[in-house]
């Protein structure tokens, strides 16, 4: 986890009502020199501040709309602000408001452990061009992002990763997907592949990822045990529970979610799959939703013509988004105005130029 200093005291404490004025005020002083950008998973004290929101995705996206802009303040989490910095021109300073807001999926897949796996997997195989194409979910590490893109491999998303493990199988044997198995299992059940036969689960803390050279040489998908501590929470009961209750309600669930869940759903998707779905949706639609809580919430309230609820009747928030708290980003906000640029992330070159390449690639492959 990166290390936050704590706030000045006069941020501390803070009312509600005193914390928005003051983020507004140092956003009109601001003007035209920043961008703020707001992950759906983020608390609606952030969200209203927000000149764009999306998901990981589409925020990197709209990040490359405003080259003018002088700061981008990204009000998500630090592999997010990482792409964003790569993404962007040098002179564009990417702020991440509190430090400490990681993502635990992330934090499941090291360069050192990825590293090790391809030299393990080269002692099995031999040289690895055309036999494992490493594919990385955009929730990882820049420094993830540049072993791939060493290696000729691609980020994806959850918007493009059947087009991205199309393409992954299209110039490798087989694909190494990380950090998040289970991203990995569904998009390669939808494109026909058997989750038994056709993968298999990488252990980072195993020698050889717990697997016999045999199982690694047949196998098409190698996924590395990751996963999203938010989306493991959905269960198949949840689901049955939902449709016991509301006859006629539909499920729709993120691809983070185990797999026996997206199969149970009605349908499964991106953050931005689900935003829209919701936004078609008609008057008197009932839906049940798998996916992070500040997101259904905010869901259910701009839709009061349908029911929307999250499926987990216990439901947190992702802990770690939640960590960008308003007072943080006032502080932020307040001390570029001051002309201080404070929590800058900036990814050193050598890790910079070739996560770009797996970036880029990500980006031609738009789902
Ligand atoms: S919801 Fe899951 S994948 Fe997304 S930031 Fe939180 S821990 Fe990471």
């Amino acid at each position: 986890m990166n290390v936050q200093e704590p706030l000045p005291k006069e941020y501390q404490g803070l009312e509600p009502d005193e914390l928005r004025e003051r983020i507004q005020a140092a956003k009109r002083a601001l003007g035209g020199r920043l961008v703020v950008l707001g992950h759906h998973y983020q608390r609606d004290e952030i969200i209203e501040h927000a000149d764009y929101r999306g998901d990981s995705y589409k925020l990197a996206k709209d990040a490359s709309r405003h080259p003018e802009a002088e700061f981008i303040v990204f009000c998500g989490v630090h592999f997010m602000a990482e792409s964003a910095d790569i993404l962007t021109p040098e002179s564009q300073k990417v702020i991440l408001p509190n430090l400490a807001a990681g993502c635990s999926m992330a934090d499941m897949a090291s360069a050192f452990q990825v590293r090790r796996c391809l030299r393990e997997l080269e002692g099995v195989l031999g040289p690895l061009e055309g036999k494992v194409m490493p594919v990385t979910y955009i929730n990882s590490a820049a420094s993830l992002k540049a072993i791939v893109g060493e290696r000729g491999g691609t980020v994806c998303t959850s918007t493009n990763a059947p087009a991205a493990v199309r393409w992954a199988l299209e110039r490798a044997e087989r694909l190494l997907f990380f950090p998040d198995q289970h991203l990995g299992r569904n998009t390669g059940a939808a494109l026909g592949f058997d989750p038994d036969a056709d993968m298999a689960v990488w252990d980072p803390a195993k020698p050889l990822g717990g697997l016999d050279p045999d199982t690694i040489r047949r196998s098409r998908f190698l996924l590395w045990k990751g996963h999203c501590s938010v989306h493991m929470r959905f269960t198949v009961e949840q689901i049955e529970e939902a449709r016991r209750r509301h006859p006629g309600v539909r499920v729709v669930v993120h691809p983070e979610c185990r797999r026996e869940v997206v199969q149970a759903a009605d349908l499964y998707g991106s953050t931005e799959f689900i935003v829209k779905t919701i936004r078609a949706g008609k008057p008197g639609d009932v839906w049940a939703v798998g996916t992070e809580i500040n997101l259904v919430n905010r869901l259910a309230g701009e839709h009061p013509e349908q029911t929307v609820f999250c499926l987990d009747p216990e439901v947190c928030p992702c802990s770690t988004m939640y960590r960008i708290h308003p007072s943080f980003l006032c502080w932020a906000l307040e001390s570029l105005a001051q002309g201080r640029v404070v929590n800058q992330v900036k990814v050193p070159p050598e890790i910079a130029a070739p996560a770009r390449l797996a970036l880029d690639r990500m980006l031609e492959l738009a789902g």
